[in-house]
């Protein structure tokens, strides 16, 4: 049975990785690009990665494109979103917005949910830090998600939830254990300064930052040996982010935007094509080749 660890020389190779990764490429494929111009302060920031990071579901170009169809619909400041002021014409812009399942009704809930929210804090990161100190980072996480789904009556008491809004906003303290891999992600957004990242949150130390799981990051993750569950769970994201914290502790998850855009740009086959593969930074480290040198 393989060994499923890490090689003592992934550090190394994923330096390599990284230092040789096309950032700019990657990054005009990935939602930051279109969040980051959005993110003129703290608010718009919270705000822009709030609504990107819950569309953050299918292929990027049609992630970019949704963030891009709510920029638009808000003239581009997105702060109007939360603008109780705002809130009929919001309703109205967002009738027939659609983005895989979610609906305009579902964002225009979260509007209403994250108005209420900012009348009495001035920042998510309250929030997050409360959980984080009463439990740590999964019960940061829980803490978000609360918030978003209006579990404290927010969006309205006497107003039902639109159907599925509640279930946009997963927790990894749910019985599911969900990866949570959109609140993750977000976040990540917020914490990190390091490129690509916003850095608009300045008291979350990134050492404590998880990986937002996605299934490519998933999958690189468990043939580099940084998890042996082959499923993707909360658990997963902890023993990834363990992985990673013992490589990198200050910072974890820097490799998160490295290892997520091989597997969506297709630097990474997933499987064992010596054309591809030949000139990959971590080959002796995947587990398709650790101990087969370079027979296809
Ligand atoms: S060696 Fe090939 S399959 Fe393994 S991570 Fe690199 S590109 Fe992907």
């Amino acid at each position: 049975m393989r060994a499923h660890r890490p090689s003592r020389e992934l550090p190394r190779h994923l330096d390599r990785l990284y230092a040789g990764f096309p950032f700019q490429r990657s990054y005009a494929d990935d939602p930051i690009s279109e969040v980051r111009p959005l993110a003129v302060d703290l608010r718009h920031a919270e705000v822009a990665g709030v609504f990107a990071s819950t569309l953050a579901i299918g292929n990027t170009t049609a992630i970019r494109g949704a963030i891009g169809r709510l920029a638009r619909l808000a003239d581009g400041d997105v702060a109007k979103l939360v603008d109780p002021d705002w809130a009929g014409e919001r309703a109205r812009r967002l009738r027939g917005f659609r983005h895989r399942w979610i609906r305009g009704d579902q964002l225009d809930r979260l509007g209403s949910v994250l108005g209420e929210y900012y009348a009495r804090h001035p920042s998510l990161e309250t929030a997050f830090l409360g959980g984080l100190d009463a439990g740590g980072f999964a019960s940061g996480l829980d803490a978000l998600a609360r918030v978003l789904r209006g579990d404290d009556g927010a969006g309205g008491r006497a107003r039902r939830p639109p159907r599925g809004y509640v279930a946009l906003f997963p927790s990894p303290l749910d019985p599911g254990r969900s990866p949570a891999k959109r609140l993750t992600l977000f976040v990540r957004w917020m914490v990190r300064s390091g490129y690509p990242d916003l850095g608009r949150w300045r008291r979350v130390p990134t050492g404590e930052l998880r990986v937002p799981l996605d299934q490519h990051v998933h999958w690189i993750a468990y043939h580099l040996g940084l998890t042996a569950r082959r499923s993707r769970s909360w658990g997963a994201v902890e023993e990834v982010s363990e992985a990673l914290r013992r490589i990198d502790p200050i910072d974890p998850v820097r490799y998160d935007f490295v290892l997520c855009h091989t597997g969506i740009s297709g630097d990474c086959p997933k499987e064992r094509d010596l054309a591809v593969c030949g000139p990959c930074s971590v080959r002796p480290d995947c587990l398709l080749w650790r101990g087969k040198g370079t027979a296809a």
